[in-house]
């Protein structure tokens, strides 16, 4: 028997409960996992808290990311005692995902742990970060380097953007970070920000084009805010999009992109394909200092799931959750 955490519908509502599992109760998928570690991400908050229409069939184990051992394979890519990751193909949301000592997936999902990381380093990077270097790899296709000017990032000290900080400063970015709680300076200080805006500020509505201030953008927010870094964003400026934490609206003009030459490129974690999320996963390994991990992260039991999801959604949530099922 194990610990899982399972989300059903009582009248209408999402219930969250720990419960008891076996093994006999896991999907029918080639590799056991044993998980060490998940993470608390703003899509696990909308789910568990029923705020998004994330699950469609319950019981669902949520938690879309973890970190584990291999317990057995009938696959010949993994054999038992591989350390392995894995983050989205819709696990957690269609089928059991890391919220439980163990979960039964597809081989395809699984990337092998690079050198360097262990459970809790790879799920205090978990979904959000692998995020993070996907946007920071973005800004890097899109011809965004440390010299070409000044990086915001919003949302700043929220999962994404606290990694996306850490990240682009390590690489030698000038970061500006928007966040709506001014106590997160010293956080985002730390991780590298050089200089800082606030949300109301970046809240204000914008004309078409504004002063330029931007050489390149990470944004988890959309709304009121991507419109107004859109129309901030320098001559050649790329802004990469990822989140929705404020809207999922976005109410802009053309003229950005077609005076500016901005370009607005989308992010997704979910369905990136494996060899772009492999490199990814060797670059967080590489780029992120030890240090890192101690800062960013703090580890929940299953049982302080539901509350954390909460405040998740709330935007309460400093850096990165990781959920330990073992607690
Ligand atoms: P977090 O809740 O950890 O961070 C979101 C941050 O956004 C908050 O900390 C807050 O930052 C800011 N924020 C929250 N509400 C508002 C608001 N109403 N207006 C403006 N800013 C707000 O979530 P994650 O970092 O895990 O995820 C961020 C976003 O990225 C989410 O929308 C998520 O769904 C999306 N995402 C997308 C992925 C993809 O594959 N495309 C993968 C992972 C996440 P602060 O306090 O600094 O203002």
């Amino acid at each position: 028997m194990f610990n899982a955490l399972i989300l059903e519908q009582e009248d209408g509502k999402t219930v969250a409960t720990v419960r008891q599992l076996e093994e006999s109760d896991l999907p029918d998928e080639e590799v056991l996992v044993d998980v060490e570690m998940s993470s608390l991400n703003y899509k696990d908050g909308l789910a568990v808290t029923g705020t998004g229409k994330i699950i469609r069939d319950f019981p669902m184990v949520p938690g879309i990311d973890f970190a584990g051992t291999v317990a057995s394979s009938a696959s010949d890519r993994f054999v038992p005692g591989d350390p392995v990751i894995l983050t989205g193909w819709g696990v957690g949301e269609r089928y059991w995902g890391g919220f439980a000592r163990k979960a039964r997936v597809r081989p395809e999902w699984l990337v092998p742990m690079p050198d360097g990381l262990d459970a809790r380093k790879a799920m205090t990077i978990g979904t959000a970060g692998l995020t993070a270097m996907l946007c920071v790899m973005t800004l890097e296709e899109a011809g965004v380097k440390p010299g070409s000017g000044k990086v915001l990032v919003t949302g700043a000290a929220g999962g994404v953007g606290s990694v996306a900080v850490l990240l682009l400063s390590r690489l030698g970015y000038e970061v500006t970070a928007q966040s709506g709680r001014p106590e997160t300076r010293d956080f985002l200080a730390g991780l590298g920000a050089s200089d800082f805006v606030s949300r109301d500020e970046m809240n204000e509505p914008c004309r078409p084009l504004e002063t330029q201030r931007w050489a390149g953008a990470i944004d988890v927010t959309g709304g009121t805010i991507l419109a107004r870094v859109l129309a901030e964003m320098n001559y050649g400026g790329a802004v990469a999009a990822c989140g929705l934490a404020a809207s999922f609206k976005l109410e802009t003009t053309v003229m950005p992109f077609i005076l500016r030459n901005v370009s607005l490129r989308g992010v997704d974690s979910v369905y990136c394909p494996i060899e772009r999320r492999t490199e990814a996963w060797r670059r967080l390994a590489q780029e992120l200092p030890d240090s890192a991990f101690d800062e960013i992260g703090t580890v929940i039991g299953l049982g302080d799931v539901p509350q954390a999801a909460a405040n998740i959604i709330a935007g309460k949530i400093k850096g990165r959750t990781l959920v330990d099922p073992n607690l």
